[in-house]
């Protein structure tokens, strides 16, 4: 399978160009035209960490005309040990800007768009908007189904790669370039439908990255960038490379595309942005220690709510999530106050006084984003509010089935 090139050529290359990528130009396959198309391209590439720094300094080498940076996080002393695009003078800098001064040195003739932000919903589709290409470095479930589910709404093919230990992966994910390919192309969720429990997977930062690995697997990036943008040689779209460092071994898989997925598939349920924290299962540490031993089950969320009907302690239920999951399904008596609202510290004023008497019984969807705000009004002083295990989830399973589960 090959596809055409992802991006039309730029009219011509100026003197100093052909001098510099003059072993790109007698190779015939890339020639004038190749070099044409990479200094028309625009690639946006997130994170200038392990897997970013050498894709950016490749591109940037390479002659990708522009060249887009998302990255918030600062230069660390940890950072070095392969982020090779920062070196000892920028410890304390904001990568951003580090990884533009060495794009600099490496290639003046480029541009560098920096995007000196955190990716969030709010911001993806305005940053990711414009780029021919997005290769992603990122470290983190959440962000990397963020990237697939903007990427596919926008229709911009992506490169990804990840890394841990001795082990690195990278695949092409372009599916709505299914038809011009002729073929069924997956995309992330297509691979990985459900990310693994939080926990199950230690990050770089936990469980350690041979440096070097970072160059394997980002030259695999940048390497399938450039076949993209010039159209040249069989690209990793529906593929799977997977290399082992120790066995120096690669291997490539195929990946089909699921017709189940909830995302490109033929009946998806992912329309839109979703929340990936909460998808993903991130809570913090606050959030697990507020819920130790103030979990409730839905059975006696039950009896509490029996119980108040014969008199017994009153207290104030309150539903975290957002309006639209309110409609689909509740527990009834819940009072909907999102999460939202909670972070920005106008939920108080909405609870009942810490002296009222009244306890706070919270929940959510699945009981990840009430654990968060239980966190909240527990150090506002309502030492004795709990939340539910399981949430509105639990409660349709077990208690109400004739409410619609989502
Ligand atoms: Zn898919």
């Amino acid at each position: 399978m090959s596809l055409p090139p992802l991006v039309e050529p730029v009219a011509e290359l100026t003197v100093d160009e052909v001098r510099r990528y003059s072993r790109h130009l007698i190779i015939p396959d890339v020639g004038m035209a190749g070099q044409r198309r990479l200094k028309s391209a625009r690639v946006l590439v997130i994170g200038a960490g392990g897997l970013g720094s050498p894709a950016l300094l490749y591109l940037a080498a390479a002659g990708v005309g522009t060249i887009g940076l998302v990255e918030f996080d600062e230069v660390d002393e940890s950072n070095l040990q392969r982020q090779v695009i920062h070196g000892q003078s920028d410890v304390g800098k904001p990568k951003a800007q580090s990884a533009k001064e060495s794009i600099a040195e490496v290639n003046p003739l480029v541009q560098v768009v920096l995007h000196d932000e955190r990716l969030d919903n709010d911001n993806v589709m305005r940053i990711f908007e414009g780029y021919d290409l997005i290769v992603d470095g990122t470290d983190n479930f959440a962000t990397r189904y963020l990237v697939n589910d903007a990427a596919y709404f926008l229709k911009i093919p992506y490169v990804w790669g990840s890394i841990y230990r001795f082990d690195g992966q990278a695949s092409v994910f372009a599916p709505t370039l299914s038809e011009i390919a002729g073929a069924d192309l997956p995309c992330y969720r297509c691979l990985y439908p459900e990310p693994p429990p939080p926990g199950m997977v230690p990050s770089c930062a936990e469980g350690g990255v041979l440096g070097v690995l970072c160059a394997s697997i980002g030259a695999i990036q940048v390497t399938e960038a450039i076949k993209l943008l010039t159209g040249i040689g069989e690209p990793l779209a529906g593929q799977l490379m997977i290399y082992d460092a120790l066995e120096m071994e690669y291997r490539k898989l195929r990946v089909r595309k699921d017709p189940h997925c909830a995302l490109c598939g033929e009946n998806p349920t992912v329309t839109g942005l979703i929340d990936y924290e909460t998808f993903c299962g991130a809570i913090s540490e606050e959030a697990s220690e507020a819920a130790v031993g103030s979990t409730i089950s839905v059975a006696q969320l039950q009896s509490m709510l029996a119980e108040r009907e014969d008199g017994g302690r009153d207290f104030v239920l309150v539903d975290v999530r957002e309006p639209n999951e309110y409609d689909i399904n509740r527990i009834p008596g819940s009072v909907l106050i999102p999460k939202g609202e909670f972070l920005n510290g106008s939920a108080l004023a909405k609870l009942p006084g810490v002296d009222s008497g009244k306890q706070i019984v919270m929940h959510c969807k699945t009981g990840i984003r009430s654990a968060e705000t239980l966190a909240i009004v527990k150090g506002a002083g309502y030492g004795d509010a709990v939340h539910v295990g399981g949430g509105v989830s639990a409660w349709v399973d077990q208690i109400d089935p004739s409410q619609p589960a989502y």
